[in-house]
């Protein structure tokens, strides 16, 4: 660990090539032996060596067994130790270490060179048999399961007798001729166990370079999405026991809270205690703060060594330590996995503190992590009722934020053909392992009875963004019978696979049912002055599809700067005024449409207004009607059982009266089945819709057009800054656009003159057909701005109707790789954006200042919105909920 210089140079300096080299716990180890912290003496075999062995069939490369011993030799004598020598015996781990990490997925080994000559010359020199043959069983157990591929099971369960015969409930109450015994009975388990430590040593660091085609490893990096093909280094290194006493000790840490990022050091530890017993969650950890009051000198250098570390990475660190009688050792440091707020938090703080630049703060926050502030959480009501009506069944710790509802499955592998089917699932656990992974990321939620802040559910939990709350220790978990059972005040309660539980991972709560959830504010204060430095780097403005004026108040409220896309049509569907439209599409004459167009004007008016009001100053592009009409109204199949119903019940009908009544509603649902199959075409989406559904019927295009010019009236009128913007869909060819604009001009003069009120009128058009993109030079001479309508555009430049294809052939494309992504997820850049970039430098050429943005659903997509950025765009619009999101792409964008 101590030539680090030598590789360094060797690499041109590069620390990632240091990193893929020595793997991510080795090149850590020696930059902290050079920062003069100190770490046990080692050294790493690389992943060059591993790649090589695992090339070969497992067969080490030529000469590495030479340089192993001369390492060894160094170590040796910078400890004044020898390994596999009785009379100063030196103890090695082999530890595992990927260059990103993986935690607990590959393997370690510790207190490799024991054997019963060594543990006697240790004794001897320690004077501490228990401690001796603590370590020794622990070899044994290790490197059984670990190097000989036993099942662990058979170890436990020696331990289990061990405890059970002399009636203690902990490893470390057992007796010495108890340790004597279970050595014993371990050795006749692990039959293979090597008594010679070089041998010992050998069949480690191979076990653990094979560990890397584990399957869980295997598995962990598919999820994780790392390469596999980078090898895992393996690390020797001198022993350090926390396990010497009561002035010994082993824990885990980070430099801040893993959960909120707020600062000073978090984490548990356990005195007497060796390796994976902290994190394995079988003793109960102490927090980290109980360590200032039993070992001042040791937590404050710790403290110390914590600040040096976060100066030289220039990022919050997760620690192992180990306290050797009084003294302090670091086995281990490296980023700290955090939840979305709490790496919000530190990327503010650090850039507050100077230690990292604001850009560097915005490139280490990642949309995801903004979207997870607008995760769900408990419905207070809800909650409140479920603690009425004793449904809080226990708490643990809130170790990673969010609520999650679900069914209960205590098996992973339940856990995923559950969510398979598609339905929302809690995994509930004594505790969770590396082979439980596939189960947590197949569940809405994790819950575990044993294990703290550290243990394998907390970070695997948070690294995946999963609700979870740990160490509830209130479940008894009962494997046999699938069931779990709780006392509660209210009396026991036994859960059983398949029921509903409801858990908050922000409190730690735990509730019988399915409570509702709801999406909280985004008022935190990190996250705000984040997105506020994203704001004055980004070049793209942020907009919101919004129909309602709630919406887009809540989209201002998260810094929309106007509205991009408001879809008149959803408007009609509230149920005051369906009856109203469906008159108006049913109308047979042009009087009677418009009758049904003079009652719609007003409430169209008042929506207008509404959103004029909550973006006041701001633009607000309102697109004309688009829809096919028939969505409008009930289907042929709907309007054939109404007819047959009323026709079974005019048989049965009982007075004239009655019969009057069902005539009259019968007749009128005949009628309506007529226009319906009148409006029937046989693809809709190419049909009477969008801008020629407004050349067809003028009337509707005059209406909604005096709606949006009477609200902006009445906005002036009120005193504000109305900047209506109207925007045509679904164009093809100029003359429609044409068309429309002189209709749209001529019914907005005359609403102005009306009035005498001056607003300038500005009107746009969609593009969103393949032939308005090819013509968009041609459109810039009638429109006063462009905007891009992805999700059809999309539709029609790849043919695929996105109704169906999302939930059929087209899953299929992604399974088996004939597309790499779902088009309507992210932007295809070779076609749909092709053709964005002719229609934007087509426009331009005839209005080179031409407004042009985007507002299909994947102006929300970080990835789309790095694209729109590139193409030159001026905004992109997006659903409320994704403003935030956007604003911070939009500044990566440009970083
Ligand atoms: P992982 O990558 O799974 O965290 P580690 O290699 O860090 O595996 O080893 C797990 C634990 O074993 C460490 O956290 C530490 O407690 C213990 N350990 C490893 N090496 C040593 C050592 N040289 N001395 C004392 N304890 C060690
Ligand atoms: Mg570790
Ligand atoms: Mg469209």
């Amino acid at each position: 660990f101590d030539r680090l210089d030598a590789v360094e140079a060797s690499l041109d300096g590069s620390w990632d090539a240091v990193r893929s080299l020595l793997g991510g716990k080795g090149a850590n180890l020696a930059g902290m032996t050079r920062l003069g912290i100190p770490v046990p003496p080692g050294f790493t075999v690389t992943t060059e060596a591993c790649l090589a062995h695992l090339e070969a069939g497992n067969v080490p490369p030529d000469g590495m067994w030479d340089q192993v011993a001369d390492a060894l030799q160094a170590v040796e004598a910078s400890t004044g130790k020898r390994f596999g020598d009785p009379s100063s015996p030196l103890l090695l781990s082999c530890r595992s270490g990927a260059k990103f990490s993986m935690p607990g997925m590959m393997d370690t080994v510790l207190n490799i060179g024991l054997n019963d000559e060594t543990a006697k010359g240790l004794i001897a020199l320690t004077g501490d048999e228990h401690f001796v043959m603590d370590s020794y069983r622990r070899l044994i157990q290790m490197f059984g399961s670990v190097v000989l591929g036993l099942r662990d099971d058979l170890f436990e369960h020696v331990l289990d007798e061990a405890r059970a015969a002399r009636g203690v409930a902990t490893d470390a109450e057992l007796t010495v001729e108890d340790l004597h015994g279970v050595v014993q009975a371990f050795r006749r388990i692990a039959v293979r166990f090597p008594t010679d430590p070089m041998e010992q040593l050998r069949m480690a660091v191979e076990a653990v370079f094979s560990s890397w085609n584990g399957k869980r490893a295997v598995d962990y990096r598919n999820a994780a999405g790392i390469a596999h093909d980078l090898g895992t280094a393996v690390n020797v290194q001198t022993m350090v026991f926390g396990n010497l006493g009561e002035d010994s000790a082993t824990g885990v840490a980070m430099t801040r809270s893993g959960s909120t990022g707020a600062p000073g050091l978090e984490g548990d530890f356990l005195v007497n205690a060796q390796g994976e017993d902290v994190v394995s969650g079988t003793r109960a950890t102490r927090p980290i703060e109980d360590l200032a009051e039993l070992m001042p000198a040791s937590y404050s250098q710790l403290e110390t060594i914590a600040r040096v570390l976060e100066l030289h990475y220039r990022d919050m660190q997760d620690i192992e330590f180990t306290i050797e009688a009084g003294t302090l050792w670091l086995l281990q440091t490296r980023d700290g996995k955090r939840t979305a707020r709490s790496a919000v938090r530190i990327a503010v703080d650090l850039a507050t503190e100077d230690l990292i630049t604001q850009a560097e703060a915005l490139a280490r926050v990642t949309p995801d992590q903004v979207d997870f502030f607008l995760h769900p959480q408990l419905d207070a009501t809800s909650r409140a009722a479920a603690i009425a009506d004793g449904r809080a069944l226990a708490t643990g710790l809130n170790v990673s934020p969010g609520a999650a509802v679900g069914v209960v499955a205590f098996d992973p592998d339940v856990a995923v053909t559950w969510a398979a089917e598609g339905r929302d699932v809690l995994l509930v656990r004594a505790e969770t392992k590396p082979d439980d992974v596939h189960g947590m990321l197949a569940a809405k939620g994790i819950l575990t009875t044993r294990g703290g802040r550290t243990s394998h559910a907390a970070l695997v939990a948070r690294q995946f963004g999963k609700p979870a709350v740990v160490g509830v220790a209130a479940l008894d978990i009962d494997m046999t019978t699938h069931t779990a059972t709780v006392a509660t005040e209210h009396g026991e309660v036994v859960i059983s696979e398949g029921d509903w539980l409801s858990l908050d991972g922000s409190s730690g709560e735990v509730f019988i049912g399915r409570l509702d959830t709801v999406v909280p504010d985004l008022s935190d204060e990190w996250l705000s002055t984040l997105l506020g430095w994203a704001d004055e780097v980004r070049r793209l403005g942020i907009r919101a599809n919004a129909d309602y004026p709630v919406d887009a108040e809540r989209a201002r409220g998260y810094g929309a700067e106007g509205i991009g896309l408001c879809r008149t049509e959803h408007m009609f569907f509230q149920a005051d005024r369906l009856p109203i439209m469906q008159r108006m599409i049913t109308a047979t004459t042009t009087a009677d449409r418009r009758d049904a167009l003079e009652e719609l004007l007003p409430m169209q008016e008042g929506d207008f207004l509404g959103l004029l009001r909550a973006m006041d100053g701001l633009p607000v592009i309102i697109r004309l009607l688009d829809p096919p009409l028939h969505e409008f109204l009930p289907t042929h199949e709907e309007l054939g059982s109404r007819i047959t119903d009323a026709k079974i019940r005019l048989t049965a009908a009982g007075s004239l009266a009655d019969v009057d009544e069902l005539l009259g509603g019968l007749r009128a649902d005949e009628d309506l089945d007529d226009r319906v199959r009148a409006l029937q075409e046989a693809n809709p989406m190419l049909g009477l819709r969008g801008v020629r559904l407004g050349l067809v019927h003028p009337e509707i295009l005059r209406m909604q057009t005096r709606a949006i010019v009477q609200a902006a009236c009445a906005a002036v009128t009120e005193g504000l800054d109305p900047r209506p913007e109207i925007m045509v869909p679904l164009v093809s060819h100029v003359g429609e656009l044409r068309t429309a604009r002189e209709i749209v001009e001529a019914e907005a003069a005359a609403v102005l003159a009306e009035h005498g009120v001056e607003v300038p009128i500005v009107i746009g058009t969609m593009v969103e057909t393949p032939r308005a993109a090819i013509t968009a030079g041609q459109l810039a001479g009638e429109a006063d701005f462009l905007s891009f309508g992805t999700n059809d555009l999309t539709q029609m430049t790849f043919g695929i109707s996105r109704d169906d294809a999302e939930s059929g052939f087209l899953l299929e494309y992604l399974r088996t790789g004939v597309l790499a992504d779902n088009p309507f997820g992210h932007l295809d850049p070779d076609g749909v954006g092709q053709l964005m970039e002719i229609a934007i430098s087509g426009a331009r050429a005839v209005k080179p200042d031409l407004a042009a943005g985007i507002c299909g659903e994947h102006g929300g997509d970080p990835r789309s919105i790095a694209w729109c950025h590139e193409a030159g765009l001026d905004y992109v619009s997006c659903s409320p909920f994704r403003v935030p999101v956007a604003r911070l792409a939009a500044a990566q964008a440009v970083l």
